[in-house]
C-alpha cells in the first residue's frame, strides 16, 4: 500500500468511532453542508443514489394503479387549521412565509411540512360522485420540518421524500391501500436496499397527526438504534371531513371519503449508509449502487504497453454496460492502492484490475466490496468471456448476502425483557430492540419512555397473542410491543 493510500484510509474514523457516518458522507461527496442551518446539498453521487431508489420505488407505485402529480409547496395558513390535532402536530416545526413581492401577505403562508392540507383542498373540487373514487395519487417532493438538531439524510430541516394521497368510497378500501402500501414499503426496502425490517402499528402517541393509525416499518441500525423507514396512515374520515372531500353514493346519499397517505423520504439513504458501512467506508447493496462495477485499469512501469490496458478497459466497460453500471477509473497518476481505497470508500460492489499481465492471459481480477476482511480482500482472476455471467451472480450474491448480515445482526440484537430494570439496563448498555409486555396505556408508555429514553416503534403485526403483565404497572397484556431508542 502506497503512503497516501494509508493516509487515506486513516482519515477515516473506525465504523464504530464518533464521527463516522459525518466524515464517511463527505469523503465519499454523497452530501455537504450549505450555508442553510439543518439543511444539506446532496451531490451527484449522492442523488444518484436517490434517482436508482426513486426509479424502483416510483415502478411499485406505479404497478399498484398508483400515477404522479405535482401540488404547491405553500399551504395558507387557514387550511392548515383546519384539522385540530394535524396542525397541534405539525405546528412547531412549520416554517412561514409572511412577506413576499417587498410586501407582507395578507395570509401567511406555510412551506409545506406534509401536503394532507393542500391535497385534500384539491380532493374536494374533484370528488363529487362516487364514480371519481378512488383517487390514487403520489407526489415526488421536498418538505420543510425545523429541526433543532440535524444529521445529513437522517434529519435535516428540508428533506426529499414521496407522499401518496389516496381517497376511497368505504373505509375497508382505504384500510386495504394503507396495508397494501406499507407491503409496498417492506417489499422496496428490503429488496433494494437490503435493510431488513418490521412491520407494525404505532402507538396513539407515536401516530401520524390526524390518523386514525399510522403503520410503519422499522429496521435497527448496528448501533443499536431504530430507524423509521416509512410510514403508511390511515386517515379515516378525519382529513375527509376537514376538506369536505365528500361524494355523491350510488344510493343517492351523500358521504364522506375516506383518505390515506404514505410517506417515504432521503431517510433511507441514512439507513443504508448505518447499516452496510464499514472501516473502509460505503458498502451500497448493488440494487441501488450508482456505480456497480469499478474498471481499475493498472498501467503498468515504464515502457509498458498503455494502449493496450487501455483497449481492454474500453472493451470490457462496451461488453459489461449493456447489463451493470459500469465506470473505469482511467486516472493516471493515481497509485492502485490509492484507487482501491477510493472506491472502496464509496461502496462500489465490484473491482476490476486490469494490468498488463492480465491482459496477456485474458483475465481481469475481481474484488468483492463486501468481503468482510477489507485490508485484503479475495481476489479471483476471471476470464474475458465468463465476466458478465460471473458478475452477474456476484452481484445478486452480495445483494442477499447484504440482507443476510443485516438480519442477523437485527436477531442478535433483538431481546426479550420482563421487568422495567432489566429493560433500563439494557437500553443504557447495547440498546437494540427489546420486545416487551405493555398495557397499552399511554402512562405506562410515556413512563418507560423517560426512564429509558426508548419508545414503541410499533406493535408488530406478526406478534403472536401472548398473555403477560406490562413490565410498568403490572397491567394485563396480550402481546409484546416492540421497543428501541430512535433516531
Ligand atoms: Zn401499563
Amino acid at each position: 500500500m502506497t503512503a497516501r493510500g494509508k493516509d487515506f484510509v486513516e482519515e477515516l474514523p473506525g465504523r464504530h468511532e464518533e464521527g463516522w457516518y459525518a466524515a464517511l458522507i463527505a469523503k465519499a461527496e454523497l452530501a455537504d453542508y450549505s450555508p442553510v442551518r439543518g439543511c444539506m446539498v446532496i451531490r451527484p453521487y449522492g442523488f444518484a443514489l436517490w434517482e436508482n431508489m426513486q426509479a424502483l420505488l416510483d415502478k411499485r407505485f406505479k404497478a399498484t394503479g398508483h400515477r404522479n402529480a405535482y401540488f404547491p409547496i405553500f399551504v395558507p395558513e387557514s387550511l392548515l387549521l383546519r384539522e385540530a390535532e394535524h396542525v397541534e402536530g405539525f405546528s412547531p416545526q412549520v416554517a412561514w412565509v409572511t412577506e413576499a413581492g417587498g410586501e407582507k401577505l395578507d395570509e401567511r403562508l406555510a412551506i409545506r411540512p406534509t401536503s394532507e392540507a393542500i391535497i385534500g383542498t384539491m380532493y374536494s373540487k374533484w370528488v363529487q360522485s362516487w364514480r371519481d373514487l378512488p383517487i390514487l395519487i403520489n407526489q415526488w417532493a421536498n418538505v420543510v420540518r425545523w429541526e433543532k438538531r440535524t444529521m445529513p439524510f437522517l434529519r435535516t430541516t428540508e428533506f426529499l421524500w414521496q407522499e401518496g394521497h389516496t381517497a376511497h368510497r368505504a373505509a375497508d378500501e382505504a384500510q386495504e391501500e394503507t396495508m397494501r402500501m406499507l407491503e409496498v414499503y417492506r417489499d422496496f426496502v428490503e429488496t433494494e436496499l437490503a435493510l431488513p425490517v418490521i412491520k407494525g402499528r404505532k402507538s396513539e402517541a407515536e401516530k401520524f397527526p390526524g390518523a386514525d393509525a399510522t403503520y410503519t416499518i422499522e429496521a435497527l441500525m448496528p448501533g443499536g438504534r431504530a430507524l423509521q423507514s416509512g410510514t403508511s396512515h390511515f386517515l379515516g374520515q378525519n382529513f375527509a371531513r376537514a376538506f369536505d372531500i365528500s361524494f355523491q353514493d350510488l344510493d343517492g346519499e351523500r358521504r364522506l371519503a375516506w383518505t390515506t397517505s404514505w410517506g417515504l423520504s432521503t431517510r433511507v439513504i441514512g439507513a443504508t449508509i448505518l447499516e452496510h458501512g464499514d472501516d473502509g467506508g460505503l458498502v451500497l447493496p448493488p440494487r441501488v449502487a450508482p456505480v456497480q462495477v469499478a474498471i481499475l485499469p493498472i498501467w503498468g512501469g515504464k515502457g509498458a504497453d498503455r494502449g493496450a490496458v487501455r483497449d481492454a478497459a474500453e472493451r470490457l466497460q462496451r461488453e459489461l454496460s449493456n447489463t451493470t453500471r459500469v465506470e473505469v477509473d482511467w486516472s493516471e497518476e493515481k497509485q492502485i492502492g490509492w484507487k482501491h481505497n477510493e472506491w472502496t470508500l464509496r461502496g462500489v460492489p465490484i473491482r476490476l484490475e486490469l494490468g498488463p499481465r492480465d491482459i496477456a492471459s485474458e483475465q481481469a481480477i475481481l474484488v468483492r466490496r463486501d468481503d468482510p476482511n477489507i485490508g485484503r480482500p479475495e481476489k479471483r482472476a476471471v476470464p474475458w468471456t465468463s465476466l458478465a455471467g460471473t458478475i452477474g451472480r456476484t452481484l445478486e450474491d452480495a445483494q442477499s448476502g447484504l440482507f443476510k448480515r443485516a438480519l442477523a445482526a437485527r436477531e442478535a440484537q433483538t431481546r426479550i425483557s420482563n421487568t422495567l430494570d432489566e429493560f433500563t439496563q439494557i437500553m443504557d448498555g447495547p440498546r437494540g430492540f427489546i420486545r416487551a409486555h405493555w398495557c397499552g396505556a399511554a402512562v405506562c408508555e410515556a413512563r418507560i419512555k423517560e426512564k429509558t429514553g426508548a419508545t414503541i416503534r410499533c406493535l408488530p403485526l406478526d406478534e403472536p397473542a401472548e398473555e403477560g403483565t406490562c413490565i410498568v404497572d403490572g397491567r394485563s397484556s396480550y402481546a409484546r410491543a416492540l421497543f428501541a431508542r430512535a433516531y
